[in-house]
């Protein structure tokens, strides 16, 4: 099978390299790649966004199967033109890519169906982006409509920042056309992850998480870059973000793009903000993100053009990705003065140290050969990208090998996968333990519970009558973890939370949970009715109960913290004020009757 793949970063070398690796694959093209690509693929001299070459070089050579890297061909249309000369091609097509290429067509389609975004409106008119601008609180985010290199996003502090973003987008036109329209929204504080899934229009087949590092300097500091370094998976993305991102996100959005008329073939990528217990899309891409492609498939053990394949001819459906369960790290290595200007040509030193291992891998993203050198020929040079048994071993075997290339005026942030350690390590403030896996759906409720209040918890699965010794471990390690509470969700005869309370000295909140022909009644008598000496609180049945379980814990949590105190203050009031402006519906309701 020949393949070309379309595209000269990081992003494209990750790609040949895992095609490469494809027992199908007996040559690949890269166009216009780069000084590592040309270690695995041919490099061909053209642009990539010169679709008719790459038509004419695609039908010349029988390419088999092209995948595109970047957003700008997507955009173009070059899916629809190699597909209607009949050539196989991995990517969604010029309608599709619209989700990324338009802001506003993104909110369009994500308001339509129900897809959680920031607030905010599109403008065409610089008068009326004003004077909305002004209506609105500020830190506010102004955003111009198409592509602008990841450089079209203005988070600005004052109306007047604002008002000056919108002028040289819409009226200075700093981005060209990108800046017809500018998308205005709310600017919102949380922490940030890219998720990313292969899909063929129906069905939606997940990658981990990932999390990406914009700013160029430490902590997050400095202007926006491509990225300078990505890990996966995010531990901000656990099993139930996971779920709700799948639910309320990549499902709908697919969906909703089919029902709009149009199918998505591709890799889709949503970039994410989580808000505690909250998910907002702050944005589409129809493509791998650079740099999280190189940690994504470091840990993906499935042959890569099968996936494409399965996509293209929409039988997904049938496939399941075999993942690396390590977490993998890439750091960036760039070009001292990125992103503003920066000089090319430096001759790069090291990268014939034997770095490349089953566990590391260099990639290259602007390099070029200079007689027999290889020289720095754009602002992100490399990718170092290592797996790890745990991420800061992921982290330290990245680091060393960065350590062993030099160049010039390199640079590299020192933090990369910090955030993923710093939440691995937070303690956990509450246990949830439930007696099986079906009880996830219930038990749910109070984990996102503690989300929305953000205190750390541990989840497990542990049962009172087939794992009883592993019930035992976890209520007897729990205090020594900083547990203060732990809830307990079981069905039928539930002897859990009992179970628990007997070996620990920590109180225990018992969940019911109906899963008997008795729907729950069982499990609830044989929670609530302790023998003497053995207290444990019992909450309602099913999911209510659960949440109430939370909520009671971050009660005892409170009893000695006053920023929960204020916490539960918040959640009542808002609870009151939800319930006063639903019964003002309602009475509006019976007054238009
Ligand atoms: P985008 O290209 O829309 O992903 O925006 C680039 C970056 O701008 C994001 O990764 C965020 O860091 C930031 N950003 C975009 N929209 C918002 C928003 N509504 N609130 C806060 N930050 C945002």
């Amino acid at each position: 099978m020949k393949v070309l793949v379309i595209g000269n970063g990081g992003r494209e070398h990750t790609l040949v390299w895992k095609i490469s690796q494809s027992p199908k694959v007996s040559q690949i093209y890269c166009a216009p790649g780069n000084a590592g690509i040309a270690s695995l693929a041919e490099c061909i001299d053209i642009k990539a966004d010169n679709i008719q070459e790459l038509l004419d070089f695609s039908i010349d050579n029988s390419i088999d199967l092209t995948v595109v890297g970047p957003e700008l061909p997507l955009s173009l249309g070059l899916v629809n033109r190699f597909e209607k000369e009949g050539l196989r091609v991995f990517g969604p097509g010029k309608m599709a890519a619209q989700i990324e290429a338009s802001k506003s067509f993104s909110r369009y389609i994500m308001e339509k169906y129900n897809i959680p975004i920031a607030r905010g409106e599109s403008f065409d008119d610089f008068d009326k982006a004003n004077s909305y601008i002004r209506s609105q609180e500020t830190p506010i985010v102004v955003k111009a409509d198409g592509l602008a290199a990841g450089k079209g996003v203005i988070i600005c502090n004052t109306h007047d920042e604002a008002i000056h973003a919108a002028q040289k987008i819409m009226v200075d036109q700093i981005f060209g056309n990108a800046g017809k329209k500018v998308v205005i929204e709310e600017c919102l504080v949380g922490e940030e992850a890219s998720f990313l899934a292969f899909t063929d229009g129906k069905t939606v087949l997940p990658l981990p998480s990932s999390q990406d590092h914009k700013a160029i300097f430490d902590n997050d500091q400095g202007p926006n870059t491509g990225g300078m370094g990505a890990y996966s998976p995010a531990p901000i993305i656990d099993r139930i973000m996971h779920d709700k991102v799948m639910e309320t996100v990549m499902i709908p959005v697919i969906n909703g793009l089919k029902a709009e008329g149009i199918n998505y073939c591709g890799v889709l990528y949503a970039g994410l903000m989580i808000v505690r217990d909250q998910v907002y899309v702050l944005e589409f891409n129809v493509r791998f993100g650079d740099p999280e492609c190189q940690p994504l498939l470091m840990r993906l053990k499935s042959d890569v053009v099968d996936i494409m394949d399965a996509c293209i001819d929409g039988q997904l459906d049938r496939f399941k990705l075999d993942i690396d369960p390590r977490p993998s790290v890439c750091v960036v290595m760039s070009s001292g003065g990125y992103p503003e200007s920066y000089q090319k040509g430096m001759i790069i030193n090291g990268l014939d140290n034997n770095l490349d291992t089953e566990k590391v891998r260099v990639f290259h993203a602007g390099t070029a050969y200079k007689a027999h050198d290889i020289v720095t020929s754009g602002g992100r040079v490399l990718g170092v990208t290592a797996l790890g048994d745990t991420i800061q071993s992921a982290i330290d075997d990245a680091y060393d090998a960065v350590s062993r290339i030099s160049w010039n005026g390199c640079y590299f942030r020192k933090d990369i996968g910090k955030k993923a350690v710093d939440r691995l390590g937070q303690l956990p403030q509450v246990g949830i333990v439930m007696g099986s896996d079906s009880d996830l759906d219930i038990m749910k409720s109070a984990a996102m519970t503690f989300k929305q209040f953000s205190i750390p918890y541990e989840m497990t699965v542990a049962s009172a009558h087939r794992t009883p010794e592993r019930v035992m471990k976890f209520a007897r390690d729990a205090e020594q973890k900083g547990i203060n509470v732990i809830i307990a969700g079981a069905g039928m005869a539930a002897h859990l939370a009992g179970f628990l309370a007997a070996h620990t000295r920590i109180p225990i909140i018992g969940v019911p949970i109906n899963a008997s022909s008795l729907q729950g009644l069982d499990s609830l008598l044989s929670t609530v009715q302790m023998p003497p000496g053995v207290p444990v609180a019992t909450m309602g049945i099913g999911k209510p109960g659960a949440k109430n379980a939370a909520l009671f814990a971050i009660q005892m949590l409170a009893l000695n913290n006053t920023d929960l105190q204020k916490q539960l203050q918040d959640y009542k009031r808002d609870m009151a004020e939800q319930v006063v402006a639903k019964a003002k519906a309602v009475c509006q309701g019976m007054l238009e009757k």
